[in-house]
């Protein structure tokens, strides 16, 4: 449960948080084993952050001057789960590799891909314990000028605080001054119990953007910006 004096702490203490997040020592809950036992004795994967690579396979998401979004939405999400893990933040990964998760998903019996892939995503988040979920995408509109990341959470404090500092950091790292959004109408953030964030890391539609989100160097940037804002987070939230 979510005490309200401890967002309006954190929102008001977030111009410093990016300052002192980097600072800041890795709390006892970063330092969590791996695995931890359920009820039924099973060994389950835990850790703090999962990363839902968006898209995958047959599923290209957003496309622009034959890049896809699903390619960009991976090398990210690699190196953020390099990063995460790295900083003492243990993290997974949904996807390694360019497949669909539909494919994976035999238990959901739907005509429609698509649901089958979301519903996949979803019940991951309840095989993994992790505390965060973080989705990867790339936004497209017609409108070639439009560019900037843009973070999208859910009704929760929690998620709207991860998300203000996930914007921040890739404001920083974008010099854009955008605000988060709530994401009402999207699946994951609706049916996730966990924290959940929607990050729109930039436009495909946008030259520059794209220029950005495929180059390895300024992915790991990218990379890094996110990192910095779910250690914020966590910092924040300790
Ligand atoms: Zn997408």
């Amino acid at each position: 449960m979510f005490k309200i004096w401890r967002l309006a702490a954190a929102l008001f203490l977030l111009p410093v948080c990016a300052i002192e997040a980097a600072a800041a020592p890795d709390t006892a809950a970063e330092q969590q084993p791996r695995h931890s036992s359920n009820d039924s004795g099973w060994t389950m994967p835990s850790a703090i952050v999962l990363i839902d690579a968006g898209h995958g396979g047959i599923d290209g998401g957003a496309t622009a001057d034959s890049v896809l979004e699903k390619d960009i939405n991976l090398a990210i999400a690699q190196k953020l789960y390099l990063l995460l893990n790295s900083q003492g933040i243990p993290a997974v990964l949904n996807r390694t590799g360019d497949y669909a998760l539909s494919d994976d998903n035999r238990w959901h019996i739907s005509g429609s891909r698509h649901r089958r892939d979301l519903s996949q995503r979803r019940q991951l988040t309840e095989e993994i314990e992790t505390q965060l979920l973080v989705s990867l995408h790339v936004n497209w509109t017609k409108n070639r000028t439009k560019s900037g990341p843009l973070v999208l959470h859910q009704g929760s404090g929690e998620s709207a605080l991860l998300a203000f500092c996930i914007q921040d950091t890739l404001n920083r790292q974008q010099q854009t001054s955008f605000l988060p959004r709530e994401g009402k109408p999207f699946y994951l953030l609706r049916r996730v119990d966990q924290p959940a964030v929607i990050v729109e890391m930039g436009f495909i539609s946008n030259e520059s953007d794209r220029a950005m989100l495929t180059d390895p160097r300024q992915q790991l940037r990218v990379a890094a910006a996110i990192a910095s804002g779910i250690r914020q987070y966590k910092w924040v939230t300790r």
